[in-house]
């Protein structure tokens, strides 16, 4: 394992009430001319940013426990990734791999080649964002069995482009007054551990799921089960134990695709390469972005080769995808995991938060806001719920959660929030955050939730 470098200080600093002045100037900017729907948490601008350290433009040091939504597991600006956008750069930007093609492209595949669950033999294809993955993943799916229907679950998130939209479960913000949406989408229903009305084996929430399938649209109708074997943004839900392999097992049976998206839980985020390991799950199809690049926009679609090649030349393509700074900086971004052994590290930051957030919530006792503590690797999450029914009528605390949040930002700490109910504290750091700062982080968050 490499010693990791750091260029910035990795040290919390906060210099007074903040947005500070050059960030309040940008945001009076940012008000005239940036459409009033993108909305962002944090109301500081960024400076500079490295390791578990993100600088603002009035020079306030934030410890990031985020990565921009789990993309910069190597660190926002690793020196390999930096090097090789730069040394592409300086080469050529851009010339359209379904024009005239290069070599990072082919390289990169075959690194998804290796890297992904199975040693089958598989193909690539690759786009610019996630939801651009999954709507192509679906697209293969369709064209490769000759039906329609596509499962997806309760919770789940797979974007917002008309398609993922239909495919995401929650309404608002992501879908409430932008459709109509894509037909021929069904929801069943998740493992959500924490929210099952009775003690429920992985095996039987699958039962339940498939029933419901068979029973609604009929299992030799489905072209694809799609689903984040970790859940993101529906609440770093973890399903239980049986669950996925069960569903993979009977849709291989049916001869339905199981498409796992793996945009959030991929690269290391989990403490493996991708989550579908855990339990040795190998999907016929993996959808992957965010981590994948050291923060530049790039998505891919890997799996099984009769799949991909089952579709016609030139139906798959686009004119960014697969970009070959992006494919550089991948590649680059995939040797510091490796380098760097993320996934050990992962390991160690669940050791670390889980051991210390489970004391907290056994001692501030039944009482307490939290719900539960969950997560795996560096996907980790706080469900809170309203004092005194943790274990009872499990009254999500979607206030509690934002004056968390807003707590944790005052005091230097950048967390997100997440979960279908807005209640659930997600932990995203960046792979390479070193342990102090991350207990400081941490440090920071106990007060916080010790006070809501
Ligand atoms: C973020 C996310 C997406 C969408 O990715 P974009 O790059 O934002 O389009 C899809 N699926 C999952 C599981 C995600 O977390």
């Amino acid at each position: 394992m490499t010693e990791i470098q750091y260029r910035l200080e990795q040290k919390r600093r906060v210099l007074g009430d903040f947005p500070g002045p050059k960030s309040a100037a940008l945001a009076e900017r940012r008000k005239k001319v940036v459409a009033g729907g993108v909305a962002s948490g944090v109301p500081v601008y960024v400076a500079d940013a490295d390791g578990g350290i993100i600088q603002d433009v009035d020079g306030n040091s934030f410890i990031d426990l985020g990565s921009g939504i789990a993309v910069t597991s190597v660190g926002a600006s690793d020196a390999a990734v930096v090097g090789a956008v730069a040394e592409q750069a300086a080469h050529f930007t851009h010339t359209c791999f379904m024009v005239t093609p290069y070599e990072g492209y082919i390289e990169l595949a075959e690194e998804l080649a290796r890297l992904t669950p199975g040693d089958h033999e598989k193909r690539s294809v690759l786009f610019n964002s996630g939801a651009e993955a999954v709507e192509n993943a679906v697209k293969i799916a369709r064209l490769a069995t000759g039906r329609d229907a596509v499962v997806a679950f309760d919770h789940a998130y797979h974007g917002r482009t008309n398609l993922t939209m239909a495919l995401t479960a929650k309404a608002m913000p992501y879908k409430t007054g932008f459709g109509p949406f894509a037909p021929e989408i069904y929801r069943v229903p998740m493992s959500y551990p924490y929210r099952e009305e009775a003690d429920i084996k992985g095996e039987e929430a699958a039962q339940r799921a498939i029933t419901m399938i068979e029973k609604q649209i009929g299992g030799d109708q489905v072209a694809a089960i799609l689903i984040e074997p970790v859940q993101g943004e529906g609440g770093f839900i973890v399903p239980a134990e049986g669950f996925l392999p069960t569903l993979a097992a009977w849709a291989k049976e049916k001869g339905i695709v199981f498409i796992a998206d793996e945009v959030q839980s991929g690269f290391c985020r989990t403490g493996a390469w991708f989550a579908s390991q855990h339990e040795g799950v190998v999907p016929d199809l993996i959808t992957l972005a965010k981590g994948i690049a050291g923060g530049l926009p790039l998505s891919a679609v890997t799996g099984r080769a009769e799949l991909l090649d089952s579709v016609h030349p030139g139906g798959l393509g686009g004119t960014y995808g697969g970009n070959p700074i992006a494919c550089a900086a991948a590649l680059a971004a995939i040797r510091s995991m490796e380098e760097y052994d993320l996934n050990a590290r992962a390991q160690r930051i669940e050791d670390i938060v889980l051991t210390r957030l489970r004391k907290l919530a056994e001692e501030l006792g039944e009482q307490s806001i939290i719900g539960e503590v969950r997560g795996r690797g560096a996907m980790l999450a706080i469900e809170l719920v309203k004092p005194g029914t943790a274990h009872t009528t499990k009254e999500p605390n979607a206030e509690a959660t934002k004056a968390i949040a807003a707590a944790c930002l005052q005091a230097g700490v950048v967390i997100l929030t997440c979960g279908t109910y807005g209640n659930v504290v997600r932990l995203l750091p960046p792979l390479v955050i070193g342990e102090e700062l991350l207990s400081d982080g941490l440090d920071v968050l106990e007060t916080a939730i010790r006070q809501a």
